[in-house]
């Protein structure tokens, strides 16, 4: 396989992010098969016509659906909201298409199984692909830190901190399903499964929602505009923490879209009867090991397809780029490299019994403003 055709559905931040890991991906995996950009869909007008002009897609459409027979199209990425990952991926997964479908696949545990097909399906984890975070895996695997005994995985933003950010799609239960759980929380429940392995039991949790009402978005959004619209209610959790076991571990979980004061606050602190490890996604490439910092370089995970040594900077556009390579290597030799639909059917399981466990009232929008 020389080359394979894509089509991208929703071109919104995730759309655009993936269309350029495609185009960049020949430049750093020349083996792997070339992505030709067919087509891309986008519901709002303009923005796939945009889209097709910008980055070189061959045709436009408002209507997914209309590519769905087009035999040009072998894998499809679907970057639209989390409420329509269940339709269109069910739909193009029975025609036999690869997908890389972004996270959290879905609503719920049941709309990321439906997704399942013939084709492979990579799910956009992307922070697992840090090369730090790999190196943090190679140094768990060999027992580096002796054994487990605590640990605290934690994603903070304030991406909605502001009262008159905009009632986009991800506040509406229907539409963004449990809100920050399934935004932030699906990506540090992977990173405890991936580093740590499997959850074994929810011990305790809890909830909250604490802006309870926005704007309404006065056009179509893409991103955190402010809205101006009459005020509405937000239907999904803006805060949650967990106490899980992995095996003996004690492991808590906490992630918030309205951290005030906190942007990308994204990382973890792993403890060992010998050692520590711990990393911030705001920077990247540096694993602290019993708090000194020790750069990612080649041989960790995949640095050496962007930099020839240790220490030199890398970009989450770049982990959409491995994303890319892992997607296209899985296609080509049939065997799944990186995140998996298993791994968002079981994040999206786990999250909802953190939230069946939350203490009462939690579900019940209230304020502290
Ligand atoms: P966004 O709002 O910026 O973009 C979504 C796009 O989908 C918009 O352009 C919208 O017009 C389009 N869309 C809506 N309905 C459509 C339809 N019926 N057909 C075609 N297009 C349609 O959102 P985003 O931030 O790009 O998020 C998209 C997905 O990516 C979400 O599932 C989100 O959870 C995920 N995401 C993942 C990461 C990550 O780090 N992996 C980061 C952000 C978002």
């Amino acid at each position: 396989m020389d080359q394979i055709g894509i089509a991208v559905i929703g071109l919104g931040w995730m759309g655009r992010v993936h269309t350029q890991a495609y185009l960049r991906l020949p430049q750093h995996y020349p083996d792997l098969p070339v992505p030709k950009l067919i087509a891309v869909a986008d519901d709002v007008p303009d923005r796939a016509a945009r889209a097709a002009a910008r980055f070189g897609f061959a045709a436009a459409t408002t209507d997914w659906r209309a590519l769905l027979d087009d035999p040009r199209i072998g894998a499809v990425s679907i970057t639209a909201p989390n409420f329509l990952h269940r339709e269109i991926g069910a739909a193009f997964a029975a025609t036999g298409r690869h997908l890389w479908i972004e996270k959290p696949v879905g609503l719920s545990a049941d709309d990321a199984r439906a997704v399942a097909g013939d084709g492979r399906i990579a799910v956009g984890f992307n922070y697992r692909h840090a090369p730090a975070v790999q190196k943090a895996r190679a140094i768990l695997r060999y027992g580096g830190i002796g054994a487990i005994t605590h640990a605290r995985f934690a994603f903070l933003s304030d991406y909605a901190s502001a009262p008159d950010g905009a009632l986009t799609w991800r506040f509406q239960r229907a539409r963004g399903g449990n809100g920050v759980l399934g935004d932030l929380g699906s990506h540090a429940v992977d990173l405890v499964r991936h580093l740590l392995g499997e959850i074994d039991a929810v011990v305790a949790a809890d909830t909250a929602i604490f802006l309870p009402r926005r704007p309404a978005p006065s056009g179509a959004t893409t991103g955190h505009e402010r809205g101006a619209g009459p005020l509405r209610e937000v239907e999904n959790e803006d805060w949650f923490a967990a106490l899980l076991r992995v095996g003996d571990a004690r492991v808590t979980v906490e992630a918030s879209r309205v951290a005030t004061g906190e942007q990308n606050h994204y990382g973890f602190e792993i403890h060992g009867t010998s050692g520590m490890l711990s990393w911030d996604f705001r920077r990247m490439g540096e694993l602290l090991v019993d708090g000194r910092p020790v750069f990612a370089g080649p041989g960790d995970g995949e640095f050496g397809a962007f930099q020839p040594g240790p220490a030199n900077a890398m970009s989450f556009d770049d982990l959409k780029v491995i994303e890319a390579a892992l997607f296209l290597r899985s296609i080509v030799e049939g065997v799944p490299h990186g995140a998996t639909l298993t791994d968002a059917i079981r994040a999206a399981e786990v999250l909802s019994e953190i939230a069946g466990r939350a203490g009462p009232g939690s579900g019940t929008a209230r304020s502290a403003r």
